[in-house]
């Protein structure tokens, strides 16, 4: 018997490669998963569309497959339950799964494998790095620096190097080219979308009152099921969206909610398409298209897919478990109402959060520079920012989502993933987007009616947590600038942020 669970839905793994007809594989939707964080709609019918497909797909292959639907009958929602169950009924003598990329799983079936007198464990055969690499890499370094991690990969893989290892392009890191507001010049593309009428699976949720947040158009579900689709996204990002990926990679546009981005993060954390394959495919298009795409644009994307990716992963497995206990900054403040809903005045939050709510996706730079900025700024707690960010994306999975979030953007690590906090005033967001025109608070005052609340909750930011962060070299410019403040400034700003941080719902 071989469990697949749902974000292992990768058809081209060793275990798929010739029909065992004494090898059952069993896949099933449970309630505790659907329950341990509220979940976006779009999310929850995404991974079952996908798990529905998969399971067809191995069927008509000729492979044996057991699937639990969520309102199976005999669908005990539990792993352990349903898989005892099958053991006995169909007198399995050995049990296979493969590395499950979270703990909380990886305990529960290093459980279930004892009552198994013959079990085995496997790769995914995802990721390029082994669970342990980044660790390795690290061993004995004061820190982890993603850069050192992300030179390694493109030489260990020959990825974007020449025959003697040096970078293509004569340098690793385009990141200062990656940095543009975006200005007309290159024309918007609508995002690639694949509408599906998903009433029958929206109608069963509903029927087994799943709780979820956010909103989904039944008749026209967004996102991809299946390679074919994910391989349709592929292209599409190729052509028409690679051009000018990395020069508007932070950049942030009211009117448009995907910018040059490829949403490939759902059908890559699901496993059905492998981050091998997208970069083959990015750089193979990149080398036959060289007069009309600039080396900034791929490496841009290679990095965040063989770096980032890779590193948060590697990050995760070295951690954990502490890691999801770390508050840095000893924070408890509740997430304000209006996460669950966008109503607030701050354009910028709204943008974001109600981009979040209606497609279940949100870019790099809203989830870092805006919404997580925010929240960090305005003291939440992290476990209260976890538990948004798990729910509330389609790619969100404990892995990859609690590394960004806690670390990356919170902070609560104390600088594991980062070395500064990424925090900003209004200048920042105001630079990299259209937000601020109409907001109702203005962005270029500290204090006083209408501040904008980016700007005193920066600076009051830094003052309250002078103790902790007064040492770290890459914000000693924050704490001069501070020191030359004058004091009555300083209260002013001081003043309005006790304000706003009172009254974080009435924002
Ligand atoms: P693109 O901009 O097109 O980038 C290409 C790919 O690179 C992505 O699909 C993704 O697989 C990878 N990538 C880029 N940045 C990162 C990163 N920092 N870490 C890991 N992979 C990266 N990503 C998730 O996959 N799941 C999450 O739950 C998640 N939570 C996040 C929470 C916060 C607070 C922040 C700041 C970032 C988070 N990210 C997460 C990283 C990143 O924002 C998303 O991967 C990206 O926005 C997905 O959209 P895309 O596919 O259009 O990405
Ligand atoms: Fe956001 Fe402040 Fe700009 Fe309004 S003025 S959009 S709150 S940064």
């Amino acid at each position: 018997m071989r469990l697949i669970l749902g974000d292992q839905l990768n058809c081209r793994h060793l275990w798929f490669a010739d029909k065992q007809k004494d090898v059952t594989y069993v896949m099933m939707e449970i309630m505790p998963e659907q329950l341990y964080v509220k979940h976006h709609i779009q999310k929850i019918v995404g991974f079952f569309l996908n798990m529905r497909h998969f399971a067809l797909s191995l069927k008509q292959q000729g492979h044996h497959v057991i699937y639990f639907y969520l309102d199976s009958a005999e669908n005990q929602q539990d792993f352990r339950a349903n898989l005892i169950w099958l053991k006995q009924k169909l007198n399995i003598k050995k049990f296979e799964y493969q590395l499950p990329d979270e703990l909380r799983l990886d305990e529960t079936l290093k459980e279930i494998q004892k009552e198994f007198k013959e079990s085995k464990v496997y790769d995914t055969h995802h990721f390029l790095t082994s669970r342990n690499e980044v660790k390795d890499f690290f061993k004995g370094k004061k820190q982890y620096l993603m850069e050192n991690f992300y030179r390694y990969m493109r030489k260990k893989h020959h990825l974007l190097v020449d025959s003697q290892l040096n970078p293509t392009g004569g340098q690793w890191n385009f990141d200062a080219d990656n940095r543009k507001k975006y200005d007309g010049k290159v024309p918007l593309k609508e995002p690639l979308i694949f509408k599906r009428d998903v009433t029958e699976l929206v109608n069963l949720l509903e029927k087994m009152q799943v709780p979820y947040m956010g909103e989904i158009n039944k008749k026209e579900f967004d996102y991809p099921v299946g390679r074919q689709e994910a391989f349709a996204l592929l292209d599409y990002f190729c052509q028409e969206l690679l051009p000018a990926f990395g020069t508007y990679e932070d950049a942030m546009l009211k009117e448009h909610v995907t910018l040059f981005h490829s949403r490939l993060s759902f059908v890559l954390n699901l496993k059905i398409i492998s981050p091998n394959e997208i970069i083959q495919q990015v750089i193979k298009y990149w080398e036959h298209h060289q007069n009309s795409i600039t080396i900034a644009q791929v490496e841009g994307f290679t990095r965040q897919v063989i770096g980032w990716r890779e590193y948060m992963r590697g990050i995760y497995w070295a951690e954990m478990p502490g890691f999801k206990e770390k508050n840095f900054f000893n924070y408890n403040a509740p997430l304000p109402d209006w996460f669950w809903d966008g109503k607030v005045k701050m354009h910028c939050l709204k943008h974001c959060i109600a981009n979040s709510l209606e497609n279940a996706y949100a870019h790099h730079i809203q989830r870092l520079m805006v919404i997580g900025n925010f929240t960090l700024l305005a003291g939440i707690h992290p476990t209260e920012v976890d538990n948004w960010f798990l729910g509330v994306y389609t790619d969100a999975i404990e892995w990859v989502q609690i590394t960004n979030t806690r670390g990356m953007s919170q902070f609560a690590d104390g600088g594991i993933v980062g070395s500064k906090p990424y925090v900003s005033s209004a200048n920042y967001i105001d630079k990299m987007s259209n937000y601020c025109k109409n907001c109702f608070y203005d962005k270029t005052k500290r204090y006083g009616n209408k501040a904008c609340p980016f700007n005193s909750l920066y600076w009051n930011f830094y003052i309250e947590q002078e103790d902790k962060l007064k040492n770290n070299q890459r914000v000693s410019m924050m704490y001069k600038l501070l020191e030359k403040m004058e004091p009555t400034e300083k209260e002013k700003i001081s003043e309005q942020a006790k304000k706003y941080l009172e009254n974080l719902n009435s924002l």
